[in-house]
């Protein structure tokens, strides 16, 4: 549901659970050179289904927080799944949202989006700006809003706003903040300034490669949002909050596709990041008390503050239902799932649910299709 449940962090922290939405794009022809049709489709605002490649006489079912469809619109995506969580970014408290899906799925649609259809992040930007300038003063508080927009790739931290720089290192300070000494920090106090930093970096980013394997697709690019308020009257006291908003990595695997070299390097690293993201997301939303590995991996590091604890998540994992995604979706769709059945019959609405198949920790882990 879309609710947020407090679970216990195995001792007296709460610890708040990753909710999960799973966005199928619409089906392509240009994606489908067989002429196949589409192998997955919606159900209703929580379940879809997918044939199973075992037996094409069966479809499998999952079960999620929420799904939108190949028609959700990009204002229904922002207006469900993250306009609810920005206000908590003004009280000082964190916040974060992630594209999660195989390259081709879209992640970059529903984090950025187009011009005629803007996406998740200029949504949010122009919500921030506008629930700031509600605040007008009247609750005792200046308000001030700054940004910084880096990327993590080979398990390498780069700021995107200042093209020349080396890995940077993450710290954690005694208030158990996360922060990047060096990373660049502007002020923005408009939508248009916002713009003029972003746009250019942006670009910069997606047009360096052209290639398949292109390095937007390897690696993690992340917008941060934060909001620092300052209490007028006297001990003047400051909050901070922080909104993530991260259009990760490809989660295909690239081993499949015959990477060698220095691409198999980065490969290997963005699986580290995809992986333990996976063990983060899963270990918050067993709600058991395993120890949530946030230090194993640069993205997990970074977002440590951000996701879980008191922080508000928002996973939005992009499937893309032609064939040739089959198997990078089955993972996906494992990973995002609270629940799946095999049900006979594909595709029809009369289906009956024959085998409930439980979820394996293993499974999940190795984001393997085991139906
Ligand atoms: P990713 O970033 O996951 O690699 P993209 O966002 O680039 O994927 O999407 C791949 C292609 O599909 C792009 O041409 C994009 O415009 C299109 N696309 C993705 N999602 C949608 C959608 N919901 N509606 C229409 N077109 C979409
Ligand atoms: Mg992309």
């Amino acid at each position: 549901m879309a609710t947020r449940v407090a679970v216990s962090d195995g001792g007296n922290k709460k610890t708040s659970r990753v909710r999960v939405a799973v966005r199928l794009r619409p089906y392509m022809n240009k994606e489908d050179e067989k002429s196949e049709g589409p192998c997955v489709r919606g159900l209703d605002s929580q379940n879809l289904e997918i044939i199973n490649w075992r037996n094409a006489t069966e479809t499998v079912k999952y079960h999620f927080d929420v799904f939108h469809g190949e028609q959700t619109t990009q204002q229904e995506v922002f207006l469900s799944s993250v306009k609810p969580i920005l206000p908590h970014i003004l009280n000082g408290q964190n916040a974060s949202v992630f594209a999660y899906g195989p390259t081709g799925a879209g992640k970059t649609h529903t984090m950025l989006g187009s011009s005629e259809q803007p996406g998740v992040i200029p949504r949010a930007v122009r919500e921030v700006f506008k629930l700031v300038k509600a605040k007008d003063a009247s609750d005792g508080w200046d308000y001030s809003i700054g940004m910084s927009y880096l990327e993590i790739y080979n398990e390498k931290v780069l700021d995107l706003l200042s093209p020349n720089s080396q890995d940077l290192p993450i710290r954690e300070d005694k208030d158990k903040n996360i922060l990047i000494p060096g990373l660049t920090h502007m002020n923005i106090s408009k939508f248009a300034d916002f713009d003029k930093h972003f746009v250019p970096a942006t670009l910069n980013r997606t047009t360096a490669s052209t290639k398949l394997n292109q390095r937007s697709s390897r690696s993690h690019a992340i917008l941060l949002i934060k909001v620092v308020r300052t209490q007028q009257q006297l001990p003047h006291r400051q909050q901070t909050g922080k909104l993530y908003l991260v259009d990760l990595a490809g989660s295909e695997d690239n081993r499949r596709t015959g990477n060698q070299g220095i691409r198999l390097k980065e490969s290997g690293a963005i699986n580290l990041s995809l992986f333990t993201l996976s063990k983060v997301v899963d270990s918050l939303n067993s709600g058991t008390s395993v120890r949530v590995p946030y230090r194993d991996s640069k993205l997990t590091r970074l977002l440590q503050d951000s996701l879980g604890g008191s922080a508000h998540s928002v996973m939005i994992t992009n499937i893309a239902p032609e064939y040739k995604y089959y198997f990078d979706t089955f993972s996906a769709l494992n990973f995002a799932a609270k629940s799946k059945l095999i049900v006979n019959k594909p595709f029809t609405r009369e289906t009956v649910a024959v085998v409930p198949v439980k979820r394996s920790r293993e499974e999940r882990e190795t984001g393997g299709s085991g139906t």
